[in-house]
């Protein structure tokens, strides 16, 4: 647009803009920086998902999603959403997903030689699915640190960014042949093709916090619940509510036989020391004789 109004307009260095402009450009800089030294600020954190039905005063915890934070060393944390556009937007994505998945996979492993059978699970932004090296980089990973590819979900949301739908689903299934699983992701809140869904190899489906947070107090929202429910059933996939927040809202799930449950009510997304001491908590209820874990 800037170019149709010939060569004196200045759209591009309006004050309020080049503000923007320069905190973007500044945060992109200090991102690349962060990924190549350890105090950049960057940290995975861990969410719990846990099974609903689960009679027990603390719901067994199955699961977690990797989540990245970034505690940037002079303007604090910055939004996770913020950051990763950047990253997409600036082409880093893929090494700073890398940075993600080498991260928390050797935390995950070190749980899973403690005894802790946790299932993983790591978003990849859809930007991902274009570069046709993912599989190989992703499995050399899992390879190095004997992480064993049957504990790893990746998650992907619906997208208009995949630009080759054919592709991606090729290279989704050669994620599946290693054993590892894919989720999609805030079902429901996408450009929902279910063509396009029904082509991917997939075993779980995530509802978005969009229709949880509404269940108790909407019964339209009920029914497109129980419908998304069904439909997963119907395909075979595994459920994974996201964004429980209230017990009415589990139970609610759980009544419908969603399986799975992930939000504020069973834990926040937390650094590894504060979930290796819910995971020794758990355990100790399990085998109170057991000789702990150090964190
Ligand atoms: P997501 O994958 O759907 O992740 C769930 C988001 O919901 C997380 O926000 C989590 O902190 C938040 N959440 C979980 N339970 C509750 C709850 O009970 N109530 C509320 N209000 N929120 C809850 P977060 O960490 O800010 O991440 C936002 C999005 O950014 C993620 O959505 C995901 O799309 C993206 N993202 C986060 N980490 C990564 C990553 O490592 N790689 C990539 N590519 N994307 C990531
Ligand atoms: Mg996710
Ligand atoms: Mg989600
Ligand atoms: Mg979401």
């Amino acid at each position: 647009a800037a170019k149709n109004r010939g060569r004196r307009t200045y759209t591009l260095y309006e004050p309020e803009m080049s503000v923007a402009l320069y905190h973007r450009m500044k945060l992109e800089t200090d991102l690349r920086h962060a990924l190549s030294h350890d105090n950049g600020g960057l940290e995975v954190y861990y969410q719990p998902q846990v099974m609903l039905d689960d009679t027990s005063d603390q719901r067994m915890i199955t699961g977690v999603e990797a989540l990245v934070r970034w505690f940037h060393p002079e303007q604090g944390q910055i939004p996770t959403m913020e950051f990763i556009e950047i990253a997409e937007a600036s082409g880093i994505i893929d090494e700073l997903s890398d940075w993600i998945v080498r991260q928390a996979c050797q935390d995950v492993v070190a749980w899973h030689k403690a005894g802790f059978m946790l299932n993983l699970s790591v978003n990849l932004s859809p930007l991902q699915l274009n570069n046709p090296d993912l599989p190989k980089e992703l499995l050399t990973h899992l390879d190095r640190c004997g992480f064993d590819p049957q504990y790893l979900t990746l998650e992907i949301t619906e997208s208009a960014d995949v630009t080759d739908t054919v592709a991606a689903a090729k290279m989704l299934s050669k994620f599946a042949d290693k054993g590892i699983s894919l989720a999609m992701d805030d079902f429901g809140t996408g450009y929902s093709n279910l063509g396009y869904l029904n082509s991917l190899p997939l075993n779980t489906l995530k509802i978005d916090r969009s229709f949880v947070m509404q269940i108790t107090d909407n019964e339209a929202e009920r029914k497109l619940v129980r419908g998304i429910i069904n439909l997963a059933q119907g395909m075979g996939l595994k459920i994974v509510a996201e964004g429980v927040e209230t017990e009415e809202q589990a139970e609610f799930l759980r009544s419908q036989n969603c399986e799975y449950g992930q939000g504020y009510l069973f834990g926040r997304p937390m650094h590894k020391l504060g979930m290796l001491k819910i995971l020794n908590q758990q355990y100790e209820k399990l085998h109170p004789a057991i000789v702990l874990l150090e964190a």
